[in-house]
């Protein structure tokens, strides 16, 4: 794998100072004129909205929106593009508006104008109720619009890791977001109806890679053989969804190894096979939900591609986690105010907190790593740690209006991820 350097792929982190300021056209899009975001009085206002097929319940808003997008410069992802590995990376994918949505004409709010930049344009009323937008800017390693296919995320995130743990290294990767937002389709794979194509996630886009190394003559020598597990983690206990959710312990030894005891982990020879494995716990995982109260949503999924040495002792040598985290949205379902659904968010909550202090202090270098506010970030333990360790989380975004909140919850989520990353020169 070529590896380049592409400084000007990565803002270094001075220019992402206030990045979540309000911005105007102009300072994403140097040269362009200022636009007034702001709705012109009635007798200035153009004809066109009035021939537009049927206006839409916030026609003004999308107008706006429309207006701004027009000053933007698009500058899409290119897939020839090198790509320079690093400790920790942080990317956004946009999903496509569904069926549904389009029907109801919800209106799309966020922007990927590319070079790792994405724009939320939020609807907002002054107090005299004049409509305005405020047009919000993230900068992210990599920023992938609705038309990004799972194959073009996978080669800017999951794959550069993959040979980091053929040198012995731990490496993980993250679907984080609403639900909704699309982790289970980047991670597991696509769905056409019922069924899911998990031949084109993540997860399996990663292990076929996983093999091709496997066989090549440059890791032959190091004489490995790969394994799978797959397990869920539900208000704080491990499931194994390789051995019909048999529930198994966490445990920590003295010298803080931190073990699932019983998990099952099934020696694979191909990709066909961990493909295989991924329907097994994926069909495991979502067995006997209503859709209503889909507890997947709820939990997190880990696969674990595991290369170990043909030792007698089947050594370690490197560990691939690919993690379908939780929703992310708060509690704010009112419907369900009853007392486990409380427990099961402060649990959600609590682990994708731990699992962000964890990553920064990855990026810090630091020699304390909170692990044990969670069991996810207890399981992921030894993957915080070590000169070899890399992470890659991919913060999925709807596009819709209605969700902009949780969108703008999810990118200051990803934001903090990166900040203060012990990569980058400091900006301060
Ligand atoms: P989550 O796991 O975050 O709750 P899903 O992956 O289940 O969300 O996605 C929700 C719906 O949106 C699914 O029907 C899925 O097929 C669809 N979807 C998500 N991302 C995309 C995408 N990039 N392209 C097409 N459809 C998508
Ligand atoms: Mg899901």
């Amino acid at each position: 794998i070529k590896q380049n350097d592409e400084p000007e792929k990565m803002p270094p982190p001075s220019t992402v100072k206030g990045r979540r300021k309000s911005v105007a056209p102009v300072e994403l899009n140097k040269g362009n004129k200022r636009l007034s975001c702001v709705v012109k009085p009635p007798d200035m206002q153009t004809k066109r909205g009035k021939f537009l097929e049927g206006s839409r319940p916030n026609q003004k808003f999308f107008e706006m929106i429309q207006d701004f997008r027009a000053t933007l410069e698009i500058t899409p992802l290119s897939t020839t593009e090198t790509i320079e590995p690093q400790r920790i990376c942080v990317c956004v994918r946009k999903r496509p508006f569904n069926k549904q949505e389009i029907n109801k004409k919800e209106i799309d709010v966020v922007s990927v104008p590319g070079k790792g930049a994405l724009l939320v344009h939020e609807p907002k009323h002054k107090v005299d109720l004049t409509k305005y937008l405020d047009n919000q800017v993230f900068h992210f390693d990599y920023s992938f619009d609705e038309t990004a296919t799972n194959e073009l995320v996978y080669k800017f995130t999951a794959k550069p890791l993959v040979q980091s743990i053929f040198e012995g290294g731990m490496a993980t990767c993250f679907a984080y977001g609403q639900t909704g937002s699309g982790k289970t389709h980047t991670m597991g794979g696509d769905f056409t109806g019922k069924q899911q194509n998990s031949a084109k996630g993540i997860y399996a886009l990663a292990a076929q890679d996983v093999f091709a190394y496997l066989h090549h003559r440059r890791y032959a020598n190091l004489d490995l053989s790969a394994y799978v597990s797959f397990f869920e983690i539900y208000n704080g206990k491990v499931y194994d969804l390789l051995h019909k959710k048999a529930k198994l312990r966490v445990l920590e030894d003295e010298r803080q190894q931190v073990q699932v005891v019983g998990l099952e982990e099934v020696y694979v020879t191909s990709a066909e096979e961990v493909i295989k494995m991924i329907q097994i716990g994926s069909s495991c995982r979502t067995s006997g939900q209503t859709s209503a109260n889909a507890n997947s949503s709820r939990s997190h999924a880990i696969l674990q591609i595991v290369l170990r040495r043909n030792d007698r002792a089947t050594t370690l040598h490197g560990k691939f986690s690919l993690i379908d985290l939780a929703g992310n949205e708060r509690g704010t379902d009112v419907s369900s105010n009853d007392r486990s659904t409380l427990v099961e968010t402060a649990e959600i909550n609590r682990s994708l907190l731990a699992l962000k202090e964890c990553i920064r202090s990855l990026g810090k270098n630091s020699d304390h790593i909170p692990f044990r506010m969670s069991t996810l970030t207890k399981v992921l333990r030894d993957s915080f740690i070590g000169e070899k360790s890399r992470t890659c989380m991919i913060a999925m975004v709807s596009p819709g209006m209605t969700s902009c909140e949780y969108t703008m919850n999810t990118l200051r989520y990803a934001d903090r991820v990166k900040e203060l990353n012990g990569n980058s020169k400091a900006s301060e």
